[in-house]
């Protein structure tokens, strides 16, 4: 049987970002109808847009409360990196990609920052790492592999790493609920909590997923799983 697997980036206490309680509500629907589907959301631990204060897990425990009462069988919490924003004007002008261009030293200080504010702020965590923006450079598959870290990004930055990081455990997302999903096999989906995102888990998108999810019969499986 096919394996389906949901996930949900930019997970955080921002509040265009939070997944309550629009998202729950959705997720909830869909386990009700569903009910061992596995979702997975990407936490940034100290999130910020460009220009913002950090959203530091730390300082939100409703919120990692809230997360951590979620039922362990259908949710679970991976990584997103720290800030999720480059870390200085040398590593380019996206206010996404925070591990595209650091080098090995800075993306281990990043992931060690981001294992330390989880483990402060009591949030449970698995290591899966998906990407800020989806961009991964080579220093920071690298570190994210010696440290235990499964990534789960795209295909094309798959391609670029596989040869150069030959340890690496990466899980390829095949759809972005972007539009109907016509893929035979497995599907791993993927999709935002923050509303400034197009593929932003809302009516729509949940539409896709519910048709999707009609058509044929799947195993659901948690990322860590696999
Ligand atoms: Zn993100």
């Amino acid at each position: 049987m096919s394996i389906f697997s949901l996930s949900f980036d930019d997970c955080c206490p921002h509040p265009k970002c939070t997944p309550f309680p629009d998202v729950i509500h959705l997720c909830n629907k869909l386990i009700k109808r569903w009910p061992d589907l596995k979702i997975d959301f990407f936490t940034s631990a100290a999130y910020a847009r460009l220009n913002e204060d950090p959203y530091f897990l730390t300082q939100y425990p409703d919120w990692v409360k809230q997360m951590n009462d979620l039922p362990s069988k259908n949710f679970r919490v991976n990584c997103h990196s720290y800030y999720h924003r480059r870390l200085s004007a040398k590593h380019g002008n996206s206010n996404n990609n925070e591990m595209e261009k650091t080098s090995e030293k800075e993306s281990r200080m990043l992931i060690e920052h981001m294992i330390g504010e989880f483990k402060t702020s009591g949030l449970k965590f698995e290591r899966v790492f998906r990407p800020p923006g989806w961009h991964v450079g080579i220093s920071a598959a690298k570190v994210l592999t010696e440290m235990g870290f499964v990534i789960a990004g795209n295909r094309k930055y798959f391609d670029l790493l596989k040869d150069k990081v030959p340890e690496m455990r990466y899980l390829i997302t095949n759809w972005e609920l972007r539009e109907e999903c016509i893929l035979n096999g497995d599907v791993f989906a993927a999709g935002h909590t923050s509303n400034w995102c197009d593929n932003y888990f809302d009516k729509k998108t949940y539409d896709r997923v519910v048709k999707l999810l009609e058509s044929r019969q799947f195993e659901f499986k948690f990322l860590s799983e696999l």
